[in-house]
């Protein structure tokens, strides 16, 4: 059987019509990991025993005439940030090398009442503090397209495995990007959902009020059918919002689709962004513009404060969420003498230098005397740049953007200089400072290493980023 090219609507006829059953479907998957992921290292960890019964359950459902559901014995990975309950989840950090979930998350039920198929945990930055997937403690995950290179991160791990066809899709968490960038270098399609319409609930916290977890899939229909799953409020998370999206996700009118307004904001076109990708988003625009679709410049005037912005609120709630890591209630234990040495060893050992730096500086923005002058000022700053979205949106409905300023980078070329790395995420960390949504699409027609196109929704309209986005894959079928 050929797994090659499956999407999520390919598995569903082919599950009803019998052509192959979940368990053989599976299992195929597991034989190509073990064949592939040696040179990739997609996976942390994989879950084969516990998927074979996940999908002895879908095989025996449609033999009693109830399913599959839509993502009924769809093979996927999952970010190893995100809890399976009995399964390991480390966070790709030393510090919870051992540690095992005890419940599952939110995303992780729903999958789960839908039939998906959990094949493993994948490689990340430790606690998704990262931009290529080298800060993992484990170990070092490769780009499918050229394996002297990085798969983007922190969720590179996910990527690799779908844009590898080693899962049809994954689920990541994107604080500042870390779905849309490594979607963009490793070619898939990478969704960050609204602030809200998906539940944090389960997700190990990197930064609370930035966080959102999304799909990574092989096309831009398969992230709206995974996004109509995952979406909905939970009562276990207070930010969670009442919103439920609609079929206009699935089943996009052209007619609806055309009357949507493109802007184009001339901050994100400057020094630094590779010729090559400034030309295919250029391309991305006239492929639009074929659609039928007005596209025109706005402008985003707080862009250029977005990256400092963000650089002191992720690592002020970073030293507050990961303070829980202390080796008493999670994870790895060190022998010490006292309470003290005990805290000290732990995190010492524990936590690897990009975790350390972000606990320190964000232990500084937050501490007394310093607070307003960062932290307060930083909130102002956010407040600013919502406004600019908030302000481009009354006159346009989605606005188009790069992902990343480059292709993928070689292995070890940023890794000794966090500041390069940082700028990686140039073009995607205002879009969680604002908590608008948004998705990455690999741009078609192209030869070389993937560049991704980044759409950015109104809040809530998923519809609008996931609609142009069906379209625009439509013209190259
Ligand atoms: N690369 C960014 C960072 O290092 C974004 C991380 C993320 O989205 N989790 O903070």
């Amino acid at each position: 059987m050929d797994i090659k090219g499956l999407t999520i609507k390919k598995i569903h006829h082919g599950l009803v019509k019998k052509e192959f059953s979940s368990k053989e479907l599976t299992s195929e998957f597991f034989d190509f990991i073990k064949k592939e992921d040696g040179k990739i290292n997609a996976f942390l960890s994989l879950a084969e025993n516990r998927a074979m019964k996940q999908s002895e359950l879908v095989d025996k459902n449609i033999a009693d005439g109830k399913g599959p559901g839509i993502l009924g014995g769809i093979p996927m990975a999952i970010k190893d940030n995100i809890l399976i309950e009995g399964l390991h989840c480390t966070a790709a950090s030393k510090i919870l090398k051992d540690y095992k979930a005890s419940y599952n998350a939110t995303v992780i039920n729903k999958l789960n009442d839908a039939g998906a198929i959990f094949l493993g945990k994948t490689n990340m930055d430790e606690f998704a503090m990262g931009s290529s997937t080298e800060n993992s403690a484990f170990k070092i995950t490769h780009n499918p397209h050229d394996l002297e290179r990085v798969p983007g991160g922190s969720s590179g791990g996910s990527a690799a495995a779908v844009a590898s066809e080693m899962a049809i899709a994954a689920l990541g968490s994107d604080t500042g990007g870390s779905i849309r960038q490594p979607a963009a270098l490793c070619g898939t399609v990478g969704l960050k959902p609204t602030y809200g319409a998906v539940s944090r609930y389960g997700v190990m916290a990197m930064a609370s009020s930035l966080d959102q977890i999304g799909p990574f899939t092989k096309n831009v229909e398969d992230a709206a059918l995974l996004l109509k799953t995952l979406s909905g409020q939970d009562i276990m998370d207070a930010t969670s919002a009442p919103v439920k999206f609609g079929d206009d996700l699935l089943n996009p009118k052209i007619e609806d689709i055309k009357k949507l307004k493109v802007g184009i904001p001339e901050e994100y076109f400057v020094e630094g962004l590779d010729k090559n990708v400034a030309d295919k988003i250029n391309e991305v625009v006239k492929d639009l513009e074929k659609l039928g679709i007005k596209t025109k410049k706005i402008s985003l005037p707080h862009t250029k404060y977005a990256l400092s912005c963000y650089y002191i609120i992720m690592p002020a709630e970073v030293s507050a969420n990961l303070s829980r890591f202390d080796g008493i209630r999670y994870g790895h234990r060190e022998k010490a003498d006292n309470l003290i040495d005990l805290y000290k060893k732990n995190r010492e050992l524990g936590f690897g230098p990009e975790s350390k730096r972000r606990i320190l500086l964000g232990t500084f923005v937050l501490s007394s005397g310093y607070y307003d002058a960062y932290y307060g000022r930083a909130q102002k700053v956010r407040a600013l740049i919502k406004q600019d979205f908030d302000e481009a949106f009354k006159d346009v409905d989605v606005i188009l953007t790069p992902v990343t300023p480059t292709p993928a980078f070689k292995i070890g070329e940023k890794a000794d200089d966090p500041l390069a790395m940082y700028l990686s995420d140039i073009f995607t960390i205002p879009v969680n400072l604002a908590g608008v949504p948004a998705v990455s699409i690999p741009v078609k027609n192209n030869k070389g290493l993937p560049i991704g196109f980044q759409l950015i929704g109104k809040h809530f309209r998923e519809a609008d980023i996931l609609g142009i986005g069906q379209f625009y894959e439509k013209l190259y079928n």
